[in-house]
């Protein structure tokens, strides 16, 4: 049994989700105390009971009596089994971070799976869906993995009410990733949208990053989503050869247009003040990817605290090193296999 501590490091949910993830692949049980002990509200929020329960659902495992709230749990796994699976957040909770967690071990399993995740599309602190499609998946697909995602209706908190469907061919065969510069031409595209609100907020968001990023006019887009709430994010999405970064700023009520759009310029301009290609959300996503291919390398703008805590969950559970060097406006990654 796999003991961990949840208040190491980072502290936050994705030590669970990760642990979650690899314990499903490997067959490895584990018990983890103080889960989010470094949250304001430490324990299971709903968003990680639903990732609990979903990695419980895939893999028939069996697992402790867990509510919100709770503060420990252990986890036995049998196998995982690919299926068609619905999972209701019932908050506006991240879908992502819940298929985040069951998304490893079903591209493990035997045959296809469709998810239905119900709950909050673009959450701050979370990835956002268009990351996900964007960022992730591309860099997966290059990878060996087959992941679609059909985002179905957008949810913002606190309503939720998104839906996503993701569709995952099991049996992927890793292939390692080596992604040590940002290549080719760099373009930066940006986008602002709101449901439920004024489109005039969007207009302004999107005035902000032509203003402060030099962007064309055809390099923005506007557009009003469906949604059962209101909600509005701005977006940069930034290109490079064959790597697409995503940089997201939600609105929140109280705060300007202008202000949620500098949120965006701020972290583009961070980005592309280095010249690693990953940036700071991307690297600690591609650990899990990286150490299932056996190894592989990239450089990132930062080495968050995220990075180092899932690097150390990796650790536990697979036979590989995460070698973290950081530099100057730079880290990099390097995982390799051990026997
Ligand atoms: P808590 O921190 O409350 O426990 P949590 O369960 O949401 O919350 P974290 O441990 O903070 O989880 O993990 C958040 C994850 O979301 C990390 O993988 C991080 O890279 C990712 N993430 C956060 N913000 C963004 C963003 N703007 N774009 C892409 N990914 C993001």
């Amino acid at each position: 049994m796999i003991e961990i501590d949840g208040s190491r490091g980072e502290g936050g949910g994705q030590i669970l989700r990760s642990a979650l993830a690899l314990s499903v692949l490997t067959g490895r049980p584990f018990r983890i105390e103080q889960i989010r002990a470094r949250r304001k509200k430490p324990g299971l929020m709903r968003q990680h009971l639903t990732a609990v329960r979903a990695a419980a659902r895939v893999s028939h495992a069996a697992l402790s009596d867990v509510t919100v709230g709770s503060t420990v749990l252990s986890f036995a796994p049998q196998g995982v089994v690919a299926g068609h699976y619905e999972f209701a957040i019932g908050t506006a909770g991240s879908t992502s971070l819940v298929l985040q967690t069951v998304l490893w071990p079903l591209l493990a399993a035997a045959g296809e799976s469709v998810l239905v995740l119900t709950g909050g599309t673009h959450n701050p602190m979370c990835p956002p869906v268009t990351f996900m499609e964007h960022a992730l998946l591309p860099l997966l697909a290059t990878m060996g993995a087959d992941v679609t995602l059909s985002l179905e209706r957008y949810g913002f908190f606190p309503a939720g009410g998104g839906r996503l469907v993701a569709r995952i061919r099991g049996s992927t065969a890793w292939r390692p990733l080596e992604l040590l510069t940002r290549r080719g031409d760099v373009s930066v595209r940006g986008g602002a949208q709101v449901a439920e609100l004024s489109e005039k907020i969007a207009h302004r968001e999107v005035r902000v990053l032509k203003d402060k990023l030099g962007l064309a006019r055809d390099a923005v887009t506007v557009e009003t989503v469906k949604s059962i709430g209101p909600g509005n994010i701005v977006q940069a999405f930034v290109q490079s050869e064959g790597l697409c970064e995503v940089f997201t700023a939600c609105g929140e009520r109280g705060l300007r247009a202008e202000q949620v759009a500098k949120r965006v310029v701020g972290q583009v301009r961070q980005y592309l003040a280095s010249d690693a290609p990953v940036g700071p959300y991307l690297a600690d996503q591609l650990l899990i990817p990286l150490a299932l291919a056996g190894g592989g390398t990239f450089r990132c703008t930062e080495a968050t605290p995220h990075l180092h805590s899932n690097a150390e969950v990796v650790e536990m559970f697979l036979p590989v090193r995460v070698q973290i060097d950081e530099g100057a406006g730079a880290a990099q990654v390097t995982v390799r296999g051990v026997s």
